[in-house]
């Protein structure tokens, strides 16, 4: 119950340091399992247990001090998941997660839910390498496990590139995907209750730069009702055929030939779920929370059009020099503007630091606010 228990985090980056902080809210203590002394969740955690993700006395430590607990990122071992679910309500569950943690296998998923994915072949030999069906090319090799952010992907035109990318993979297991001609990217984040219930948010348009998402704006602009509502059901659909329970995003393009297809799924609260912090009435951390902790889950309902700006490492590096923080100042001066700094010392290039969420009345209002903030930080104005 609220106020008389405590929630466990396996891993202490912004999406944990954004958990603790919703659960906090709530009257719930927390305690953070992270490797490292400094991390972003463990500064905000009531207590950072500092171990190994697999050392049984770091997570005998959690089981004690917790009544649930949960993770704020995927590629954690399914084996820490099932160790502490002997001893505790753990959510998401370690199946689930290892279905998230291998491309191949997560695509195997989406076809049995009957929701459509890019067209694909796995790799993990010579034969299949040979094999591979030359209409899948162009296209981009993925290794099938731990790639995140853009990280472990290689664009290869021919079969000639194909074989060199793989070797250059260290020859692990991966999956060669179709390029598909992209019209936009969206997501939709789900909730799903121990008890089956389950809620969404809407469809959220996404723009990467460099394989990592930069700009998402809600109401999706440029996405047709029928569309968002197809992302919406086959989102649904992924998350009761797993049987989750917890927060899923799933990722999906939407094609030139207007088709809609899954990418990826993420088995945890989401970048591109960052604007509902201010723009809708319940987070999705809060819905992690409530998920988690077996409180009910109840529709949340989005207040405000809103744009999130996704602030990396580079923005301290626009001038001459050493690194300078933007201008604070100038862009909280901007109405409707909230910012999220994750408490990183140190910036670097490439590395999240924080967000910036836009709020306005109309998602016209939002994204006009948004463009202004982008050109002060030095951002791109291609949304
Ligand atoms: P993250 O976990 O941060 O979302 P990731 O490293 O798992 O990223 P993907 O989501 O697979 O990577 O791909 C990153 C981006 O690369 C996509 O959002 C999209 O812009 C582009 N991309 C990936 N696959 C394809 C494809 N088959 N065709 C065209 N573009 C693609
Ligand atoms: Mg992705």
């Amino acid at each position: 119950m609220p106020g008389a228990a405590t929630l466990g985090v396996l891993g202490g980056g912004q999406l944990g340091r954004m958990f603790v902080q919703a659960a906090q809210a709530l009257g719930y203590r927390c305690v953070v399992l992270d490797p490292d002394a400094i991390s972003p969740a463990g500064a905000v955690a009531d207590k950072h247990v500092k171990a190994d993700y697999l050392d049984s006395f770091g997570l005998a430590q959690l089981a004690r001090d917790c009544d649930a607990i949960t993770t704020e990122f995927e590629n954690v071992p399914a084996l820490a998941l099932e160790t502490l679910a002997g001893m505790r309500v753990v959510a998401p569950a370690a199946a689930a997660v290892a279905v998230c943690q291998d491309r191949a296998v997560e695509k195997a998923h989406f076809e049995a839910a009957g929701v459509p994915c890019a067209p694909h072949a796995v790799i993990t030999n010579e034969i299949e390498l040979a094999a591979v069906d030359p209409a899948l090319l162009p296209g981009i090799l993925k290794t099938s496990r731990m790639g995140y952010d853009g990280k472990g992907q290689v664009r290869v035109s021919t079969a000639a590139e194909l074989a060199q990318a793989w070797n250059d993979l260290k020859r692990v297991p991966c999956v060669l995907e179709q390029l598909l001609p992209l019209q936009r990217e969206l997501s939709v984040i789900v909730a799903r209750g121990a008890d089956g219930q389950l809620v969404n948010y809407p469809a959220q348009q996404n723009l990467h730069r460099s394989g990592i998402l930069a700009v998402t704006e809600v109401p999706a602009p440029d996405i047709p009702a029928e569309v968002e509502k197809l992302a919406v059901a086959a989102a649904r659909q992924v998350a009761q055929a797993l049987g989750y329970v917890g927060v899923l995003c799933i990722e999906f393009f939407w094609l030139d030939d207007g088709r809609l297809v899954v990418n990826e799924m993420a088995p945890r609260p989401h970048n591109s779920g960052h604007w509902t912090m201010n723009g809708a009435d319940v987070s999705q951390f809060e819905l992690q929370v409530r998920a988690l902790a077996g409180l009910p889950l109840t529709m949340p309902r989005q207040h405000s059009a809103s744009v999130m700006l996704n602030l990396l490492g580079d923005l301290w590096f626009t001038g001459a020099g050493g690194p300078t923080p933007p201008p604070w100042n100038r862009v909280l001066a901007l109405p409707g503007t909230h910012l999220h700094l994750y408490g990183k010392a140190e910036a670097r290039h490439g590395r999240k630091m924080g967000h910036l969420n836009i709020t306005a009345e109309t998602p016209a209002a939002a994204h006009d606010v948004a463009l202004q903030a982008a050109a002060m930080l030095g951002l791109p104005a291609d949304f």
